[in-house]
């Protein structure tokens, strides 16, 4: 039995970086939680916190398969998030974005309950428009490596407003841009983390290209704060919103400000910049912060000091030092 405002919420890919977190707060908040997850990317050890907790439960299931529950919310985060986890199945990638949706959209429209969808700033690909506005089309390559992930989470969008315009499904469809923080993978080949474990270890620090190419970095906390806000906006509210911290630094600086928080003794070296490599990528908040009063808070070496802390007792740990 549950009581007041309190919810029963299923985020799915619960267990991976960004859901563990989002579970995490949820709980805080007073909801009960349904985590379902594949373990693909996601493990255990990113929810064994929330285990012992009563009103959080962990569901190993695949979102490319039907899934029968009774919730009152859905936040849809299940997918590999990082080049090289999704391009090392691109087909299961691109069913756990489209069948995903389908099955997740399916038990929303049974239960009619609020669908919260973990979009992405790929949609907008290599963009021509600098920084991406949610008005703006994107430049997506149709078949190459990145596409899978890409035309993935935009036919997850399509699908999206389909059921919301067909079924009158509340939704709520947010583009992240690049975020941080703890319980990143440490082998998903993601810059930060990347970067942050050379660092670490006094290894060569590799920057893909000349360096010069900009992200923009966004810590875990603000952007969950932020799908919370989203998710408790009006019907009228679907979004798609980017989320995402608008400050640009290119990869050289990032790496700079890694070794000096780290005070590693890491040399920088270079690789040849990966096909498709988007060159620029800001996201325009304009939205977020008039319909949402967001704007993130944490300045990115205060956010990387408690990045590159976690990766600290990660490696003491799990003795990967
Ligand atoms: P992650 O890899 O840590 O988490 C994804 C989770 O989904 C993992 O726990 C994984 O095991 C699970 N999963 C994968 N396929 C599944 C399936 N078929 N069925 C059930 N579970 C499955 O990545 P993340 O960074 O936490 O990303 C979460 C979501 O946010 C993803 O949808 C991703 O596309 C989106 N996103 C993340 C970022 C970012 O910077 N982290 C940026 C844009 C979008
Ligand atoms: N679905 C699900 N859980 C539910 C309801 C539906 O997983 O509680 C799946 C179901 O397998 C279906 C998909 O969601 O294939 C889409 O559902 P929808 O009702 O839109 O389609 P239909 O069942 O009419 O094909
Ligand atoms: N990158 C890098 N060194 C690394 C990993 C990534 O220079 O060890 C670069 C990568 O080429 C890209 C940027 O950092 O230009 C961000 O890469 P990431 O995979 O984190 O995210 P995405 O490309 O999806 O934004």
């Amino acid at each position: 039995m549950r009581y007041g405002n309190t919810k029963k919420i299923l985020v799915t890919g619960g267990a991976g970086f960004l859901g563990s977190h989002l579970c995490e707060r949820l709980l805080e908040q007073g909801h009960e939680v349904l985590c379902v997850d594949n373990l693909f990317t996601g493990s255990r050890r990113n929810i064994a916190r929330l285990l012992g907790d009563a009103r959080f439960e962990f569901m190993r299931h695949d979102v490319t398969f039907p899934l029968y529950v009774e919730v009152d919310e859905i936040y849809n985060l299940a997918c590999p998030a990082s080049p090289v986890h999704y391009q090392f199945d691109p087909v299961q990638t691109a069913k756990t974005s489209v069948i995903g949706a389908i099955n997740m959209l399916g038990l929303a429209k049974r239960l009619k309950v609020k669908i919260f969808q973990a979009s992405t700033s790929e949609v907008y690909g290599d963009p021509e428009i600098h920084p991406q506005p949610e008005e703006y089309w994107g430049r997506v390559n149709p078949i190459g490596y990145r596409s899978c992930y890409d035309e993935g989470k935009r036919c997850a969008e399509t699908l999206f407003f389909d059921y919301h315009r067909q079924h009158h499904i509340p939704i709520k469809v947010a583009r992240i841009f690049n975020t941080y923080g703890p319980r990143m993978h440490p082998n998903d080949g993601r810059v930060v983390s990347n970067i942050v474990l050379q660092a670490l270890r006094n290894a060569d620090i590799t920057l893909y290209g000349d360096g010069s190419q900009t992200r923009a970095f966004c810590y875990v906390d603000d952007l969950i704060e932020g799908f919370l806000r989203l998710m408790a906006t009006g019907p009228e509210v679907t979004g798609p919103l980017n989320l995402g911290n608008p400050g640009e630094f290119s990869i050289r600086q990032l790496a700079e400000c890694v070794i000096e928080l780290t005070g590693s003794r890491s040399r920088i070296v270079h690789r040849p910049l990966p096909p498709d490599d988007p060159r620029q990528r800001r996201p325009d908040i304009t939205k977020a912060r008039a319909l949402l009063a967001w704007e993130p808070t944490v300045p990115l070496d205060e956010g990387l000091g408690k990045t590159i802390a976690y990766f600290e007792r990660f490696l003491t740990e799990t003795d990967h030092g």
